[in-house]
């Protein structure tokens, strides 16, 4: 079995909150590293979709540190905005990564559309494409996605990235406000982990 020879699992990611909520999802008895554990930095994301651009990733970190990768690439679509931020929602944050300034970028283009936004329901989706690179001679790929809206206001200090503003279908309190083990729960990351946790 290939599964009791792993011993180590290389998150492919510079990204801490990624990581922490990858590693939550994997077994425990696997020793997790990151690409800073290795000194490396992220490839450029040149695909035009988050399943490419998670390979892109997961095959990267998997060929320079010669160890299995699991790689995601996700990112939150605004349906008004014509599905944007989409797979750059990492670059609307700018060279630093500024979540503020990203989550401002989503307001400020809302508003020029619509002044009237906030009276209304802005459907969005977080989505999440997971690649494990080097288990298998083929990478093993699978999507998650989550429906929900855009909160009229950033609440919540929990999460990562867009958290605060992203509302999940049926719900009340924003991805930023949610106990971190319930967002696990019903985010588009496990959505995509369930289906290829068997490989672990
Ligand atoms: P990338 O996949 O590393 O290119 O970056 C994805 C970006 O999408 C992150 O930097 C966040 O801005 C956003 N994102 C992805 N997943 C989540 C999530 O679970 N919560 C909040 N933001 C997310």
């Amino acid at each position: 079995m290939v599964k009791k020879k792993i011993k180590e699992i290389v998150v492919g990611s510079n990204n801490e909150g990624k990581i922490k909520e990858i590693k939550d999802l994997l077994p425990k008895y696997y020793n997790i590293t990151s690409p800073k554990d290795y000194g490396l930095k992220s490839p450029k994301e040149n695909g035009d979709t988050f399943l490419k651009n998670s390979l892109i990733k997961a095959r990267y970190f998997s060929k320079k540190t010669k160890k299995i990768c699991i790689a995601d690439d996700s990112g939150l679509e605004v349906e008004l905005l014509n599905n944007k931020p989409g797979i750059y929602s990492a670059r609307w944050g700018g060279k630093k990564g500024d979540f503020n300034l990203a989550i401002s970028k989503v307001y400020k283009k809302l508003s020029k559309l619509d002044k009237n936004w906030k009276s209304k329901k802005i459907k969005a989706r977080f989505i999440c494409a997971l690649t494990i690179y080097g288990i298998k001679k083929k990478p093993i790929q699978s999507t998650g996605v989550v429906n929900g809206r855009i909160s009229k206001k950033k609440l919540g200090k929990k999460g990562f990235g867009y958290d605060p503003i992203f509302i999940p279908e049926k719900g009340k309190l924003t991805f930023g406000q949610l106990n971190p083990k319930i967002k696990l729960k019903k985010d588009h990351r496990s959505i995509a982990f369930k289906k290829i946790k068997r490989f672990f």
